[in-house]
């Protein structure tokens, strides 16, 4: 398919998905909530696929979004006498691609950018759409603080990123990172940036570009800088990253800094409350008709929602986090619905999350406030297991047993026993991460697992991180 001939497609078949996902879901109730049978979680991964499919999307009349073209959407709104880029994409290069599909549709030229928010899929390819032009470019005064808050660890946030994307994986090892495609070309990141030369106000903005209608409003969730933006002749509503088919991102294990859970469920309450006819995501295909993008707001507010509100109870119940990562469920009525299958964000580490965002790591027990260092744990391990030769086929016997989970924890034992085998722990260790991995349909958990795979066995981490 050429460049030019790229079709408009109507909208995603999420029911068709839905219905797949209900019953892949049923045969891995004993596992972590998103471990299913291998070829389960595989045809899972692979149907989610559909959602980032290239290709421009009409939303409405005068509305067009580009999916696929890299991990993010940006999309055209078409006015009397020129267009409106929402988000910009990574680089100029994929940048420049959604900009020749949507000169099909409209070669009027840029009146104004907005800027969903900061993160860098959605802001790098700028100066690709508005070639010589000045256009104003939209954004809320608080754009760019998610970024700063945590520079200090960039270095591991970096390392981790790669894991969490599955960067460095082979592409007989790659699925796709959830929300995105995996394989993007990266190495033009954020060549394009242009900056904000508009504030959105703390209380938003009404105004009108190119004669199209427009509001803005702020609405904090990924990040503390995001806003949403809202047609209201058109009725589209464009989301950001506070919604996309996958159940939210409420943290990032690359690392971030606390999203608060209880605003992000707010924002996306508000969008709902507006009851558009068509809701475009910052990333996965547009969902239209009045009734499927009202309701998918509508569940998706509610489904945080219930995550916080069940974490507030088990917390002043006195549980701690490792017993209410387990014990904390989507409701019912919510947990198959297609755009809250855990393909990217995932409810235990949402949990996990939330614990700490109100609480800091102490988790109230007495018996953590001090434990024991990990060397001597292990040693006092391998006494009760009867020796370290006795503990060592413990961990082998768990990997035979395919109980991956207490494989990779005896391992991490055995790692700090001076006369242990720790070249087979290590191996272990390899192959029960890509067993996990394998039955994980949700994408940064298998990228991670596997991509750590890879880093042990090519020796690229040292004694201590395996
Ligand atoms: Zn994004």
């Amino acid at each position: 398919m050429t460049r030019n001939s790229l079709p408009i497609r109507l909208g995603t078949n999420s029911r068709a998905l839905g219905l797949l996902c209900i019953v892949a879901l049923t045969a891995g109730t004993a596992r972590a909530q998103t471990q299913v049978e291998p070829e389960t979680a595989l045809r899972m991964l692979n149907a989610q696929q559909q959602q980032f499919e290239k290709g421009v999307v009409q939303v409405a009349d005068n509305v067009f979004t580009a999916v696929g073209f890299h991990g993010a959407n940006t999309s055209m709104i078409v006015g009397t006498d020129g267009v409106i880029i929402i988000d910009t994409l990574f680089g100029p290069a994929s940048a420049t691609d959604a900009a020749e599909a949507f000169r099909q549709y409209s070669d009027k030229p840029v009146k104004a950018i907005l800027y969903t928010h900061s993160h860098g899929d959605h802001i790098g390819g700028a100066s690709a759409f508005v070639g010589d032009q000045q256009p104003d470019i939209y954004a809320t005064e608080r754009f760019g603080s998610a970024e700063g808050v945590n520079k200090a660890v960039d270095p591991i946030k970096l390392a981790r990123n790669v894991r969490q994307f599955g960067r460095k994986l082979s592409p007989a090892e790659s699925t796709n990172r959830g929300v995105a495609p995996a394989g993007t070309k990266d190495n033009d990141r954020g060549e394009g940036f242009l900056p904000p030369t508009v504030t959105v106000p703390n209380d938003g903005l009404k105004t009108t570009i190119a004669g199209v209608e427009i509001e803005i409003h702020i609405s904090p969730g990924e990040t503390d800088d995001a806003m949403f933006i809202w047609l209201p002749k058109e009725k589209v509503l464009f989301a950001g990253d506070n919604f996309y088919s996958s159940f939210p991102n409420l943290y990032a294990i690359r690392g971030t800094a606390y999203r608060d859970v209880l605003d992000w469920s707010e924002s996306v309450g508000k969008m709902a409350a507006l009851k558009p006819h068509a809701v475009v995501p910052g990333h996965t295909m547009p969902i239209k008709g009045q009734q499927a993008a009202t309701t998918a707001l509508k569940d998706y507010s509610e489904a945080i929602r219930s995550v916080y509100d069940q974490t507030v109870r088990g917390i002043n119940a006195g549980k701690g986090p490792d017993q209410l990562a387990h014990e904390v469920k989507l409701p019912e009525h919510l947990k198959d619905k297609p755009y809250l299958i855990q393909f990217y964000g995932s409810v235990p580490h949402a949990v996990r999350a939330i614990y700490s965002g109100l609480l800091g790591w102490y988790d109230g027990n007495p018996t953590t406030l001090n434990p024991l260092e990990p060397k001597l744990k292990a040693q006092k391990m391998s006494e009760l297991a009867g020796g370290t030769q006795k503990l060592t086929e413990q961990m082998q016997s768990a990997l035979t047993k395919q109980d991956y989970q207490w494989a990779l924890e005896l391992a991490d034992h055995v790692k700090w026993l001076d006369d242990a085998d720790r070249k087979l722990a290590r191996k272990v260790k390899i192959e029960a991460l890509r067993g996990l991995a394998a039955r994980e349909y949700n994408a940064p958990n298998r990228n991670y697992y596997l991509s750590y795979a890879n880093e042990l066995e090519s020796g690229q981490l040292s004694e201590l991180w395996f």
